[in-house]
């Protein structure tokens, strides 16, 4: 009994080795089988993983692309023309923004004090107007689109029909009037040093790559309206 029960503890353990190395290599066998198909469906499942994850990066460029796009158009980008009730005439034919009329008007009693004249030669244009400057301009100067949009913005995406910009002058020196050498004169000077405690910032500068340098036209950006205006812009320059 006792022999017996010895001989089938050693029996047992012999049995499940031999039926573990018989399924092993029955296994073994199915595998090499069936190798060339599990060999095809890694290749297949491979390229579907590497195609999804170039659709991926597409995807996400393409929303990139989106977040990016600004709608610009040769340059300028697009703004909403003013209700005409935030409108106030500041002095004939100047009309702006009500935000920035206290500012700008105080700025320009500072500037005086100082000894410096500044003249406003331009603040809201209406979209129509902008239209007869930007075609008309344009076709009387007999120049393209592009070319224009350099120095003008096409109806629609022009800052001054916001009511928010301002073209300013010297007033002691009219002939440099919308033009580069502004930058020469003391009015400017001051304003490079003074503007920004009055929320006035120059839009178009010596690096913007779209648009001529505009040493004359600013932007108030001093209150939350007129930062929802701006917001696009200064988020990409
Ligand atoms: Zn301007």
């Amino acid at each position: 009994m006792d022999q017996n029960k010895d001989l089938n503890q050693f029996d047992i353990p012999l049995a499940k080795r031999t039926h573990l190395n018989n399924s092993n290599s029955i296994l073994l066998k199915k595998l090499l089988l069936f190798s060339p198909f599990l060999f095809l469906l890694f290749c297949i499942f491979g390229l579907r993983l590497i195609r999804n994850i170039e659709i991926g990066s597409l995807g996400n460029f393409n929303f990139q692309d989106q977040r990016n796009h600004d709608y610009r158009i040769l340059g300028h980008l697009p703004y909403a023309e003013i209700s005409k009730e935030k409108l106030v005439l500041i002095e004939p034919n100047i009309e702006v923004h009500i935000d920035m009329r206290d500012s700008l008007l105080k700025m320009r009693d500072e500037a005086k004090k100082d000894g410096i004249y500044l003249v406003f030669l331009s603040g809201y244009r209406s979209i129509n107007l902008q239209k007869e400057i930007f075609y008309s301009l344009k076709s009387f100067r007999n120049q393209e689109a592009a070319e224009r949009a350099r120095v003008s913005a096409p109806p629609g995406y022009s800052e001054h029909s916001t009511g928010f910009a301002i073209d300013m002058g010297d007033a002691t020196k009219r002939e440099t009037d919308f033009e580069p050498e502004f930058e020469n004169t003391d009015a400017f000077k001051w304003l490079i040093k003074n503007a920004a405690k009055f929320h006035f910032k120059l839009s178009f500068t010596k690096d913007n790559k779209y648009i001529d340098y505009e040493p004359w036209h600013w932007r108030y950006e001093g209150s939350i309206e007129a930062l929802k205006v701006f917001e696009s812009s200064n988020r990409k320059s």
